[in-house]
């Protein structure tokens, strides 16, 4: 992990927020090459799961909703965490952290931190949603909270997309966006982060399917994994026994995925069976029906929500995690770092390069880079060895590299090298976005 934070920075994947103010606690901002990488992973998501289907429709709904929202969903009332404070060293700690040893708030409750016995607090319940003020006026009547999930504005919304759509149940609403959580120990670079993107969906069903739906989900987000790359054997479901469901759930399980080290395998996505207990909930506060009417059997229901609910930099750590290796090269001392990204992933598809810096190479591979450029990321550069230049695409997983050399100008043709096998394949100059195109197609 800690080759990869600095690759990942070194490289403009990804820096500490507020840097120069000695950063934010646990916050962090995608740089040229990971806004990239994040981007593609989403429209992957958003391709997969509403352009490719006729049954689920796309939402963007805001990120501050109506404060009785969270009254309704439970999380003003329920989505904390056992804080626990050591009043020696002032750390907080959650108070179900395995390193704690003892009980707090008793004699024997010993601080992970500095090792006294005896000065952990009793745990208190902290609220992990952020909490503002809305318009000038700060009182309490005003308080707004950020979201703690994008889901929310899904289940309020449910009327309003399926009478404007005339989508009939089964069907489904899904949405990217931003998530805040006041986490009490976030941490493991962008695993567990304060401020983070979720992809999620709700697919709304006749009661009595729904378990044949979270059947179907589940199966369909491993398929989604696996297709972006992650290695079938660093992924698992993790089955959510009847003691560890939430009260509301009928059924979960988790996506999880192996991030090596001290982290192991840990969740990147979780799929829920949560019956009509969202919808019956905002019908309840809101005073305002939520329910679908079945033409054909003149039937009136309440649906239930089975959800998959994912994060996009959770995935994109596993991306990344997943891609990189080290590898020797035969006949050189020094070896590369490759990142392995699926090309479709991948922040720059292609490096263009001249041999060297003059008869006329450059201007034939600014000829390349432009037309290029017109549909994929491209990288130019002309300075350093050729070499170098391979590696330093390698190790941001550009899959191609191609380069303009001495014989380009009597032969129209240029050499394009594969990052992962190193095989290096001629073609004429004029075929190279249409190759380069037919290499990215699914
Ligand atoms: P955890 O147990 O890890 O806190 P959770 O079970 O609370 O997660 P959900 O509420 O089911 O998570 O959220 C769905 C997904 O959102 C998770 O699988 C994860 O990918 C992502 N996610 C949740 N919290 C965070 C966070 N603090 N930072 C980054 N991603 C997160």
């Amino acid at each position: 992990m800690e080759k990869l934070v600095s690759l990942c920075k070194r490289r403009g994947f990804i820096f500490q927020s507020s840097e120069i103010y000695g950063g934010t606690g646990s916050v962090w901002d995608y740089g040229p090459l990971g806004v990239e990488l994040k981007k593609n992973i989403k429209d992957r998501w958003w391709k997969a799961m509403v352009r490719m289907r006729g049954d689920i429709e796309g939402l963007d709904a805001a990120i501050l909703m109506h404060p009785r929202v969270w009254e309704a969903s439970g999380h003003v009332a329920g989505f904390t965490d056992p804080l626990v404070d050591c009043h020696n060293c002032q750390r907080r700690f959650r108070g179900d952290d395995p390193k704690i040893k003892g009980v707090p708030g008793t004699p024997e409750g010993q601080c992970p931190a500095c090792g006294m016995k005896g000065t952990l607090s009793e745990p208190r319940m902290f609220n992990l949603m952020f909490r503002t003020t809305m318009g000038p006026v700060e009182e309490s009547a005003s308080i707004v909270y950020l979201r703690p999930e994008t889901a929310q504005g899904i289940f309020v919304n449910f009327l309003n997309v399926q009478q404007s759509t005339r989508q009939r149940v089964p069907f489904g609403i899904a949405q990217i966006g931003k998530a805040f959580r006041n986490e009490i120990t976030p941490g493991n670079f962008i695993f567990r982060t304060r401020e983070f993107e979720q992809m999620e969906m709700q697919f709304f069903v006749e009661p009595g399917t729904d378990m044949t739906w979270f059947e179907y989900w589940k199966e369909q987000r491993m398929a989604w994994h696996l297709e972006l790359g992650l290695a079938p054997e660093r992924l698992i479901f993790q089955e959510h026994g009847p003691n560890e469901l939430a009260h509301y759930a009928r059924a979960a399980v988790d996506v999880e995925f192996d991030f090596g080290g001290s982290l192991g395998f840990q969740e990147i996505e979780g799929v829920h069976n949560r019956g009509d207990f969202d919808l019956s909930q905002h019908q309840k506060f809101s005073g305002k029906k939520l329910e679908y009417f079945d033409q054909p059997n003149n039937h009136r229901f309440t649906p239930f929500v089975v959800e998959t609910s994912v994060g996009a930099d959770r995935v994109t750590l596993a991306a990344l995690v997943n891609a990189y290796r080290e590898e020797s090269v035969e006949g050189e001392e020094e070896g590369r770092v490759v990142l392995g990204l699926d090309p479709s992933i991948a922040p720059i598809k292609a490096g263009v390069f001249p041999l060297v810096k003059k008869d006329g190479m450059p201007e034939m591979a600014h000829r390349i880079a432009d037309d290029l450029r017109r549909d994929v990321p491209v990288f130019y550069d002309e300075s350093g060895a050729i070499g170098r230049r391979y590696r330093r695409q390698d190790e941001v997983g550009t899959p191609f590299c191609i380069t303009v050399d001495s014989e380009s100008a009597g032969d129209g043709a240029v050499t394009v090298r594969d990052r992962d096998t190193l095989a290096q394949v001629r073609i004429p100059m004029d075929r190279v976005r249409a190759y380069i195109a037919e290499q990215l197609s699914d």
